[in-house]
């Protein structure tokens, strides 16, 4: 139909005798080493090797245990605050996953979240996210906002707009106070659907951030394809920041580029006054990371902007 297909292929080896001597061994062990194949990234080969087995057991245990966390209550929602850098007050908290599995004890979202993506679960999961994240921002003062990840994944289904929409129904809250994060993997490509979507949410009156600039492609041109509202800058060169020559000027570069281009930047993982310095230094307009404060539960969100309330009144 005119349309270009890229397809890329991923192969899984065994060999007789060692791998099995029977075409059903064969054959489970050459899946296996696909298998890895695909985790790894696809588009190259394996051989099987015995370890793989028990990678690929570890993986589906996890997907079956996964199956069962959201209707368990065994997931929840932790958030960690963003501060203005001009007011030094909390501007929005980042809902972030936490997974307190029954036998392991608590999985971080970069264990899980692959999984819920590679088997759809990230739909179900991530609109309970958005929904619960939205009831709770609901109770806290009109000037903080709530932001919210969302993984490329949820961008295949239909829905999404209206699940955003339903959200902010429930719970009352006004679309100007929740932040949609999402990766560059949604407008790489000229991907027009994702474009339509993304449109679509800021017409509700949401915000759309870019989450973790500077790695991966970080093309110029989507910058241009999509009007975000705030750029994200990724963790790794605000934690170089001091200890790496080019972390700074790179930092500095995007804040250049963010502030030309009318978008805020916000710099990730601010963990010592010196790096807030140099965040500072460079232009960006809000800061998160340890140094502010960890993530926390929703109960001590209260007590935490007051707090932070405070502690700016007696700085000023
Ligand atoms: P992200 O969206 O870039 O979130 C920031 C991550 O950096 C969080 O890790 C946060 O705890 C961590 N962080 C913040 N400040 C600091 C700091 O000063 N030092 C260090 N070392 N780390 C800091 P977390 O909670 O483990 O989340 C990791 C990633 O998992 C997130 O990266 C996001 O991509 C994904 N994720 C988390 N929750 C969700 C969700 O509800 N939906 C989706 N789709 N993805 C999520
Ligand atoms: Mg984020
Ligand atoms: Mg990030």
């Amino acid at each position: 139909g005119g349309h270009g297909v890229d397809i890329d292929t991923s192969i899984g080896i065994a060999v007789a005798p060692d791998d099995g001597l029977e075409a059903e061994d064969l054959l489970k062990n050459a899946d296996i080493a696909l298998y890895a194949v695909k985790t790894g990234g696809r588009g190259n080969w394996r051989f099987f090797a015995p370890a793989m087995e028990a990678q690929a057991q570890a993986r589906s245990a996890l997907e079956q245990d996964l199956r069962h966390a959201l209707p368990a209550g065994d997931l929840d929602v932790v958030y960690q605050p963003t501060i203005d850098l001009d007011s030094n007050e909390i501007s929005g908290l980042e809902a972030l996953l936490r997974w307190n599995h029954p036998r392991r004890g608590l999985i971080m979202p970069a264990e899980f979240i692959p999984v819920a993506e590679d088997t759809g679960l990230i739909s179900e999961i991530g609109e309970w996210v958005l929904n619960t994240a939205c009831a709770e921002a609901a109770k806290w003062p009109a000037s903080v906002r709530i932001a919210v990840n969302l993984s490329p994944v949820q961008f295949k289904d239909h829905g999404l707009v209206d699940t955003v929409k339903t959200a902010l129904a429930a719970s009352g809250l006004a679309a100007g106070r929740l932040e949609l994060e999402i990766t560059e993997t949604v407008v790489l490509q000229e991907n027009e659907p994702n474009r339509v979507t993304l449109q679509e949410m800021r017409a509700l009156g949401v915000t759309i951030a870019l989450d973790d600039f500077g790695i991966g492609y970080s093309s110029l041109s989507y910058l241009r394809a999509f009007p975000f509202s705030k750029i994200k800058i990724d963790q790794s060169f605000v934690r170089a920041l001091g200890e790496n020559s080019e972390s700074a000027p790179i930092v500095r570069t995007i804040a250049d580029l963010g502030r030309s281009l009318g978008v805020p930047t916000i710099a990730e993982g601010v963990e010592t006054p010196a790096q807030l310095r140099l965040v500072r230094a460079a232009g960006c307009k809000e800061a998160q990371g340890f140094l502010f404060g960890r993530p926390v539960p929703a109960a001590d969100v209260p007590a935490m902007i007051a707090r932070r309330k405070a502690v700016t009144v007696h700085a000023a």
